[in-house]
């Protein structure tokens, strides 16, 4: 078989390639890099694609910025203060809970579920304490995390609901959020979102954007990612220069029309796999009816995953693990007491990421191939 990597963005940004450099050679050419048209327009489309109508989208300089903007505009609006406790999955990425740790906030883990790699609802209600001031619902792979009970149950005592939609972009829930739309990042209170290149929407560098349609909220944000100017040379908040730039602005453009071809090429290869793979320790990763999946990661588990890796590494294919160490496991946090989570450390020693993104259904078969010759 042929090599494969885990994942070549050159090859994944080709097919526009030459749109991007034309998008790239207007802005210089316009003399305007920041605060422009590009990031104004983007700003738009980004917030069109959330089927909502009135939100603000704000573009930001990444998706760890998004977060933190969200954590300290609710900290200025006096809806969140130090030492109030935020819920967050166990398994997600550390950027999820660095915004919450860094203004003084108490992350709390909650146990995804094996399955789904995603919360449960059971769990979530066991781990609020009358602290409880918000919840960090992340979209983990790509999978949508809604139940539309639980999150109205959450809003009734007062809970925020943040949703990390780094992985998720127009994925879709079973059920419609609290804003009437079903699309991931549209569905709680407000969102970040990350354009970090690798993820399914990726800029040529660092970018992201807040979403979100609380006014208000997204008023003290635009100030915050300004050196939280509200309007020139008054600065109401000690503030921050978090701009998204417009070369990026521009190059997500591009990539933001093909989003749906994006999501459906990722969605063909996901099923490939799932249909292909044949191995009994093998466990494959589920679509909740009624859901869209938008794939960010294809996440298989096998309780001897680095053999697994190892084996398929030998014969040309790359993986890759997300996430080899969850965030209550890193020195950063070894003063946090997260208490015992079984389920995560289980998942973090078992799971395996196969490539997804630029690899078509004959791909996906050959390696599926492959994998099924695995003996251990
Ligand atoms: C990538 C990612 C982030 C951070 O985004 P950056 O743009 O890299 O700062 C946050 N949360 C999750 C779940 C992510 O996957």
């Amino acid at each position: 078989m042929k090599q494969v990597p885990f994942l070549n963005l050159a090859t994944v940004n080709s097919d526009d390639l030459d749109e991007m450099v034309m998008a790239a050679g207007r802005v210089i050419r316009s003399g305007r890099y920041l605060h422009g048209q590009e990031t104004e327009a983007f700003e738009r489309e980004l917030a069109m694609s959330s089927g909502l109508s009135d939100v603000s989208a704000i573009g930001v300089s990444n998706g760890l910025d998004a977060l933190r903007l969200i954590i300290r505009g609710y900290i200025e609006l006096g809806r969140l203060r130090p030492g109030d406790e935020v819920l967050y999955p166990a398994n997600t990425y550390i950027a999820s809970i660095l915004p919450v740790s860094e203004f003084g906030l108490v992350p709390v883990a909650v146990e995804p579920d094996a399955e789904t790699h995603n919360i449960r609802l059971a769990t979530l209600v066991d781990k609020i304490s009358p602290r409880t001031r918000a919840l960090m619902l992340v979209h983990l792979y790509g999978r949508p995390c809604w139940d539309k009970e639980i999150m109205s149950y959450l809003r009734s005592r007062g809970i925020l609901v943040v949703e990390d939609n780094a992985q998720a972009i127009g994925a879709r829930a079973r059920e419609e959020g609290f804003n009437h739309s079903c699309i991931t990042g549209s569905l709680g209170d407000a969102a970040a979102f990350s354009f970090y290149p690798t993820k399914n929407i990726g800029a040529v560098g660092d970018a992201g954007a807040v979403l979100t349609t609380d006014p208000e909220l997204a008023a003290t944000i635009r100030a915050l990612a300004n050196y939280g100017s509200d309007r020139r040379y008054h600065n109401l908040y000690c503030g921050y220069n978090c701009r998204l730039d417009e070369i990026q602005a521009a190059m997500l453009r591009v990539r933001l029309r093909r989003l749906p071809e994006i999501i459906a090429n990722r969605r063909a290869t996901a099923e490939a796999y799932s249909s292909w793979i044949k191995q009994p320790a093998i466990t494959l990763p589920s679509e909740e009816k009624g859901s869209t999946h938008v794939w960010h990661q294809y996440v298989i588990r096998h309780p001897h995953r680095d053999r697994l890796g190892d084996y398929l590494r030998d014969n040309g294919i790359s993986t890759d693990i997300h996430y080899a160490v969850p965030p209550h496991r890193q020195p950063c946090y070894k003063d946090i007491d997260f208490g015992p989570l079984p389920i995560a450390e289980m998942l973090a020693d078992t799971v395996l990421s196969l490539p997804i993104a630029g690899i078509d259904t004959a791909t996906a078969k050959e390696i599926s191939m492959i994998i099924n010759e695995f003996r251990e």
